[in-house]
């Protein structure tokens, strides 16, 4: 006989219909969702290998194209967050012993560890980025198989500049990879040009998409490189030879996985969100709301955490002397002197204007508030509440 069915775990009586409240993310991510994209994602869903659906993939692999700002033939979404990206970047592009020397806090050293590389950090100060001559200096001390950089630091607002590193690293024979996950679409970004060799990101940023989807490119120089590997990379779910081959980069079509359907979707109808915005006006408009925030905070007596403007501002040649600070997405304030409650702040916010916005994290963990100005949400309307939130929050602890 068939055991009775216990009901220990059945949802509260009522509760059978998804309740979710309504909140403005302006913190380090996620952003609100475009409504558009939204609605993408609520299409019928279609097979994952239907022609229709593989039609939809190559608009996101072209999409990619001019996003990344490339003509590499090796684009795609990872199904996953992020850190999807992050652990496809690493253990297809690092073999075991190889080394690879990088920032971003410990994340991407655990992942290399655990895929067997020689890993080699390097630190700066919380707040700083590293300069063209530090970096040459070390790629040529070490002579990494892969450098890791971080466009867009989320915990501290640290934008690191990549102009001029390419050339470095072809020199030394390393691949130069990036985290885009908290910039793209936000700050300037030049795949070919700055001789990028993989990119990966995240959807919920600058490109207002949901969580799930991570963009995901990899140079000619970083393909041959997976072509030529000793060893398989050692994982199955993440292995780009298998997955570049669902997406079509080798001139055929197989099943790895169930692609993300929905998510693709929503990825679809970002990128081209991008397009019809163009570029240039999605990094001007975050640029304006960056100045818009500094401007209101300023006047509350707030700081920026990062000190120096070079570690806020892009100085690459984009065609405008844009400058961007914070990362362009990531903006973090100094408490203004000493006995300010910030989770008071964080926590009113929230509270009266359902507002999300951030305490530190990591080097930065109560020293600082972090603000994202990203994607469908960085618009003036969205901002002045934010300041409003800090106003209130401050007057509240008799602060200003
Ligand atoms: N890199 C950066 C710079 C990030 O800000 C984040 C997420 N905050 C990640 C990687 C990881 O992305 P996810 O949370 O989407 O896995």
């Amino acid at each position: 006989a068939v055991p009775a069915i216990s009901n220990a775990h059945r949802l509260a009586p009522g509760s059978s219909v998804i309740q979710v409240p309504q909140r403005l993310l302006m913190g380090p991510g996620p952003a609100n969702a475009d409504p558009r994209i939204l609605a993408a994602q609520s299409l019928p869903l279609l097979g994952h290998m239907h022609p229709p659906f593989l039609k939809i993939m190559d608009e996101i692999s072209e999409g990619l194209r001019y996003t990344l700002q490339t003509d590499s033939k090796y684009t795609l979404m990872v199904s996953g967050t992020g850190h999807a990206g992050m652990e496809a970047a690493i253990a297809n592009l690092l073999e075991p012993g190889e080394k690879i020397i990088g920032i971003w806090g410990t994340r991407v050293a655990d992942l290399a560890a655990r895929y067997g590389g020689d890993v080699i950090e390097l630190k700066a100060d919380a707040g700083r980025s590293f300069s063209l001559e530090e970096l040459t200096t070390a790629l040529e001390t070490h002579k990494p198989a892969l450098l890791f950089l971080c466009q867009g630091e989320s915990s501290t607002g640290v934008h690191q500049s990549l102009a001029g590193l390419g050339d470095v690293c072809k020199r030394t024979g390393t691949l130069l990879l990036v985290d885009t996950v908290c910039s793209l679409g936000g700050v300037p970004f030049f795949f070919d040009k700055w001789g990028v060799d993989c990119m990966y990101s995240g959807s919920q940023k600058c490109l207002s998409a949901p969580p799930g989807g991570a963009p995901f490119a990899l140079s000619e120089r970083a393909l041959e490189k997976l072509k030529g590997r000793k060893t398989k990379p050692a994982t199955f779910n993440l292995d780009m030879n298998l997955i570049g081959d669902y997406w079509g980069w080798f001139n055929s079509r197989s099943y790895h996985h169930t692609g993300m359907v929905s998510m693709c979707y929503a990825l679809r109808e970002a990128l081209s969100i991008v397009q019809e915005e163009g570029l240039d006006n999605m990094w001007s408009r975050h640029l304006e709301m960056h100045e818009m925030l500094w401007h209101g905070l300023k006047k509350l007596g707030l700081e920026p955490f990062v000190e120096r403007d070079a570690d806020r501002q892009d100085p690459t040649p984009a065609r405008t002397p844009l400058t961007r600070a914070g990362a362009g997405v990531t903006f973090c304030s100094r408490a203004p002197g000493a006995g300010v409650d910030w989770a008071a702040v964080v926590k009113n916010a929230m509270d009266k204007y359902y507002l999300e916005i951030a305490g530190g994290l990591g080097p930065t963990a109560g020293k600082v508030w972090r603000i994202g100005l990203m994607g469908y949400n960085a618009r003036p309307q969205n901002v002045e509440l934010v300041i409003d939130a800090f106003r209130d929050g401050l007057q509240k602890q008799g602060k200003l």
